[in-house]
Parts: structure tokens; sequence; C-alpha cells
């Protein structure tokens, strides 16, 4: 009809992203973080180089306990530090998804963060939170203060 609207409702969320221990030690957290800074009218409101002990890991990755790579992924993102960051705009949750791509790096479309960098699983170099309640929750474990 004549009112439909052919751009989606304006919608300002925040995300939860870790660039993970291979994006760290490969020196990617520019290359990174610059594909973020550049998508119009999102914001970094926090930022924090850190190396994660084993229960943050615990309680960010609860959904996967018992999964078979769950233990060489706790062990994995336990490796070295990683970059924690929140960001906010327009539709960032599916944004950043977006950007990073699919998890499996080899299946991800080269131009996205996954494609263009990564190709075994486990290191696929970036997470980012798939939904508002998982980046409500993982805002609260990484950065307690902005809950
Ligand atoms: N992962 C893995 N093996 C698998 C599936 C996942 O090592 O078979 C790792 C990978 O690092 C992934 C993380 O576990 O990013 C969390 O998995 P999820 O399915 O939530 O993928 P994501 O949302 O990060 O794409």
């Amino acid at each position: 009809d004549f009112l439909a609207c052919k751009e989606p409702h304006t919608m300002t969320q925040r995300t939860l992203v870790l660039l993970k221990p291979d994006a760290v030690r490969r020196a990617l957290v520019g290359e990174i973080l610059g594909r973020i800074e550049r998508k119009a009218g999102w914001t970094i409101t926090a930022l924090e180089l850190r190396t994660l002990d084993r229960p943050i890991l615990e309680q960010h990755y609860a959904e996967h306990v018992g999964r078979p790579f769950y233990e060489p992924l706790v062990e994995f993102m336990a490796s070295g530090p990683v970059v924690a960051l929140i960001v906010e705009g327009e539709r960032v949750i599916e944004g950043v998804r977006q950007l990073a791509g699919p998890t499996d790096p080899i299946a991800a479309a080269p131009g996205s963060i996954r494609g263009d960098f990564g190709v075994i699983v486990r290191e696929n170099l970036i997470h980012a939170s798939d939904s508002e309640e998982s980046a409500e929750r993982e805002v609260k474990i990484f950065f307690p203060g902005r809950a």
C-alpha cells in the first residue's frame, strides 16, 4: 500500500564483539576494527585488550558445553589476549554478523572478515552476538559496568 516504507525501521542496538586470539596474534586488530568503524553511524562505546580466563569463557560459551569442539575452543580463546568491544548503532547485531561471515571461514564469502582471513573453523577471528538477548547477556559478562 502507499504507506509501505522501503526502508527498514530504525533500530538502534548494541552488540558484544570479540576479536579472538588469532586476530590479535596475526596483527589484524586494526584491519577488523577499521571495517566496523567505517560502517556509517556505528560507534565503538567500549574497548579492552584482555586475556580471558576459564570462568568467563565457560559463561560466554555456556550453550556449547558438551559439544566436541567446546574444550579446544575454550583453550584457544584463553591462549592469548582478545579485544573485547561494544558497538552501538543501527541494526548493528545483524550488521556485524554480516561483516564477519558464517562460522566456517572457507564457506564465508570473500569480502567478509572470516572469508578474507580465516581457514579453520575454530580460529575464525571474531565473535559477534547473534540476537538482542545474547547481546545483553554478553555485555553483562564482559562489561558489567555497562549492563
Ligand atoms: N566452533 C568450532 N567448531 C565448530 C563450531 C564452532 O570450533 O564445529 C567455534 C568457532 O570459533 C565459533 C564458536 O565455536 O565461532 C562458536 O560457535 P557458534 O556456532 O556460536 O558460531 P558463531 O556464532 O561464532 O559463528
